[in-house]
């Protein structure tokens, strides 16, 4: 007899473990699996998480001590020629205690999580991996792991990111056009907290660039180089799509390229930044950043029978600023709800998981998010060379344009009304957990982590 469960959550990053501390919270029998050893691992090393995410994605994340690392609160817009910034546009700015968005590693950010949801009484099961779908009559019934355990559940909520096999298997979604995916060489630098807070400050920075110079976006389209910033540490990351305008570039080697123009030529980063850092990683990774623009995407269903699938395995990632967090937690805590309903109602079919579905297409901030088009517009720029149009469409991506009620900002204001219509009070612990976060980075503490392994430190 193999194990039986209610809930089987795949996958143990950002999103999994909000789906599964729902349901364990609720009573239900929850297995997370997690196919490395240590939650996050398979993610991307660090990112930044904008505010929202935190505002409206379940209240033990607002609530609780989560391993932050800076609190940003102003973008800049460096406009690069011949190696030189001649523009800058900062006027993207709040004031503290409020930020922007908090950056992050994501081995301790997804250990964090998954404590969460074991401590509310889901089981976590690491270095365990999904291979296939036990089905039955079509329903999905539970997963065989790579340890060849059958394990049957009610419900399955696939977790699993972009590398995900089982909503292919499950024929419910098809693989993601490569025109959607970008390609990210990312490095890891350690830089002192003094140099850091000197250098950049509470502060992210994106460099655009016309095509000719060849440090930006490789073949332009909307992606710019970026500096993340952590507590003593930086990340710098640049993109190019798999497929553009049907050509196949190579793209590892044009990544190469460009970075090596933008660490040679860009006297930012020579005199400013170069100096104070210490190489130490360099990685790759995809995202599927506009893969919410494609009509045909949007339409592959996103639940079926015994199965929902929530964050980046249903293509969720923001295409305006490629923050696929808020997503995978927005969507995370709805087929949680969902699933408690499930199971409670004894029925796991696709007719009743439809209203996952539903719920996650009338939710404001997911569906603006995945249908801007802000940054891919930023290419309209690059043929007449048009540095002007650039700075503008760039002031409205990432600069004071952002605040635009037709942005996602309309969305994030609706959502706070709903927030306060249910419960006063959340005004109060909105501000809380903005002074409690900010205290947080600036001493380095955060909830004490368990146990999968260390947690690298930056
Ligand atoms: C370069 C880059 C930069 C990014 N920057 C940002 C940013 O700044 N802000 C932001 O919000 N987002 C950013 N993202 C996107 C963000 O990382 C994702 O949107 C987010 O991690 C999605 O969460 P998820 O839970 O859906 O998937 P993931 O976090 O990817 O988690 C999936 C998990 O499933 C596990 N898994 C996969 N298959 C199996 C299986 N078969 N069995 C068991 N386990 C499995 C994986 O190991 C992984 O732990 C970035 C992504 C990239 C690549």
């Amino acid at each position: 007899m193999g194990e039986e469960y209610d809930v089987i959550v795949v996958g143990s990053g950002f999103g999994g473990p909000v789906a599964a501390h729902k349901c364990a919270s609720e009573g239900l029998d929850t297995l997370i699996l997690e196919k490395s050893i240590t939650p996050g691992d398979k993610v991307v090393s660090g990112l930044v998480i904008p505010f929202y995410g935190f505002l409206f994605a379940p209240p033990f994340i607002r609530d609780g001590n989560p391993p932050l690392q800076r609190p940003i609160r102003r973008v800049y817009n460096r406009f690069i020629k011949n190696g030189e910034i001649y523009a800058t546009d900062s006027s993207l700015f709040l004031p503290p205690p409020l930020a922007l968005t908090y950056s992050a590693y994501c081995v301790p950010m997804c250990i964090w999580l998954a404590d969460r949801a074991v401590e509310a009484g889901a089981e976590l099961r690491t270095a365990t991996t999904a291979v296939d779908l036990i089905m039955e009559n079509g329903m999905v019934k539970g997963v065989i792991t790579d340890k060849g355990d059958e394990i049957r559940a009610k419900v399955l909520i696939d977790a699993a990111g972009t590398q995900d096999g089982l909503a292919l298997k499950a024929g419910l979604r098809r693989k993601l056009p490569p025109e959607a995916i970008e390609l990210y060489m990312c490095w890891d630098f350690g830089m002192t907290k003094e140099d850091v807070d000197s250098t950049f400050g509470n502060s992210v920075e994106f460099f655009c660039a016309m095509p000719d110079e060849k440090i930006s976006a490789p073949l332009g389209f909307g992606s710019t180089l970026y500096i993340f910033t952590y507590r003593e540490s930086i990340h710098p990351g640049l993109g190019q799509f798999l497929v553009t305008e049907g050509q196949i570039p190579h793209v590892a080697k044009l990544l190469e390229e460009y970075y090596e123009n933008f660490i040679t030529n860009v006297s930012r980063w020579r005199n400013d930044i170069a100096p104070k850092l210490t190489l130490r990683a360099k990685m790759f990774d995809v995202c599927p950043i506009y893969a919410g623009l494609d009509r045909k995407v949007r339409e592959m269903p996103i639940h079926g029978d015994g199965m929902m699938i929530i964050g980046d395995a249903a293509a969720m990632e923001s295409s305006a600023f490629g923050d696929g967090v808020p997503n995978a937690w927005f969507s995370g805590a709805i087929a949680g709800d969902v699933a408690v309903e499930a199971v409670r109602a004894g029925d796991s079919s696709a007719s009743f998981l439809r209203r996952y579905d539903e719920r996650v297409k009338s939710h404001g901030i997911i569906s603006k998010s995945l249908s801007d088009t802000r940054r891919y517009d930023m290419r309209w720029a690059l043929p007449g060379n048009d540095e002007r149009e650039m700075r503008r469409r760039a002031h409205e991506l990432f600069g004071l344009g952002v605040w635009r009620f037709r942005h996602i900002t309309g969305q994030v204001l609706n959502e706070m009304k709903t927030t306060l219509a249910r419960d006063v009070t959340v005004t109060g612990k909105w501000m809380k957990m903005f002074s409690r976060f900010n205290r947080n980075c600036e001493t380095g503490y955060s909830d004490p982590l368990s146990t999968y392994g260390p947690a690298p430190q930056d």
